[in-house]
């Protein structure tokens, strides 16, 4: 590809995920920065690793409050606001049923009902207290879990586009398995083609691209992390309400942000409502654009910003015209 000859790509396995960093000009130095940020900010927010701020406030749970640092608290504030929205499928509170299924994890067997159950009355988000004053989070029952593991990626997205920006870095692209955040587009083209990834195709494979420059593209898609028993597929974005994987019509639904939390927290809550009711939704976030891919073979487009269609199988439905 011509744009991406004048590039130079860094890369490292980090939170799980591969890591790409593209920049216009060779600098190890800043690369190896970069790297570094997003693992200082992954120890805050982990939950699968002893010492997080996170872990401390989950381990002290029906115990006594936490005081965790200002972004910490900030982004705990601004789940515990989405999770409360009406209808919202994002719930942070949902760690206790991530914990038990394990999908991704070595999880392979469906947890039973009855527990599933009892692990339901632990997620209530609204039993989640925060205090602004003393910047402390409280859970307030033995065994509630906060888990951010939906929002954790797009917030350090942003993190490190401003890190860029201000050591005078304005082209590139940060891709932090799957939560896209670009900059500039290379010299030359007015936009990074972005990949809208073929579900449970090849690595690599695709159904389209989006055209995008300075946004955030993010993806969820039922192909990322699942188990199979019995010919059905367990995936891992959980219904907080029955405390099953999510099941509609979606394989996958992209979201195009400025801001790549934004992105993240719009996935969730947006694959939780299926094609229909989010196009109704997006009316009311016109900052909001996404596309999403359906079970019939579908694109569904709700936004702006140009699509190339790759894989002629796949219907291109444009729900802005
Ligand atoms: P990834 O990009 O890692 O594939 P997502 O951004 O789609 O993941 O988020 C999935 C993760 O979010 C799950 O692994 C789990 O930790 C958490 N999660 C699962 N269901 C929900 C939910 N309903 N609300 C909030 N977080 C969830
Ligand atoms: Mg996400």
């Amino acid at each position: 590809m011509p744009a991406d000859a004048r590039l130079y790509a860094y890369s490292a396995v980090l939170m799980g995920s591969p890591i790409l960093l593209k920049l216009a000009e060779h600098d190890e130095k800043l690369a190896g920065d970069v790297f570094r940020l997003i693992r200082q900010q992954e120890n805050l927010f982990t939950v699968n690793r002893a010492g997080s701020q996170l872990m401390a406030v989950n381990a002290a749970a029906g115990s006594h409050p936490v005081a965790v640092s200002a972004p910490v608290f900030a982004l705990i504030k601004r789940a515990r606001e989405v999770s409360l929205l009406a209808g919202s499928c994002f719930n942070f509170a949902i760690g206790p049923l991530v914990k038990r299924w394990k999908i991704g994890f070595q999880g392979d067997s469906v947890p039973p009902a009855h527990e599933l159950q009892a692990l339901l009355a632990l997620t209530d988000p609204a039993r989640v207290q925060l205090d602004e004053q003393q910047q402390t989070v409280f859970l307030p029952q033995p065994g509630m879990e906060i888990d951010l593991g939906a929002i954790a990626k797009g917030y350090i997205a942003d993190v490190v586009r401003d890190f860029l920006h201000q050591r005078g870095c304005f082209c590139g692209l940060i891709n932090l398995g799957g939560n896209l955040q670009t900059l500039d587009a290379p010299a030359g083209e007015t936009a990074w083609a972005i990949g809208v990834q073929l579900p449970f195709g090849e690595p690599g494979a695709l159904i389209g691209s989006v055209a995008v420059s300075n946004k955030s593209v993010v993806t969820s898609g039922v192909y990322e992390r699942y188990f199979e028993l019995n010919g059905r597929r367990y995936h891992h974005i959980l219904n907080p309400q029955t405390g099953y994987p999510l099941d509609n019509e979606l394989l996958g639904v992209t979201v195009i942000s400025d801001r790549s939390l934004d992105g993240d927290i719009f996935t969730t809550l947006l694959y939780g409502l299926g094609v229909e009711q989010s196009l109704v939704f997006l009316k009311d976030y016109p900052q909001i654009e996404a596309i999403f891919v359906t079970r019939e073979q579908q694109v569904v487009l709700a936004t702006q910003q140009p699509f190339r269609l790759l894989d002629e199988r796949w219907r291109v439905i444009d729900s802005t015209v």
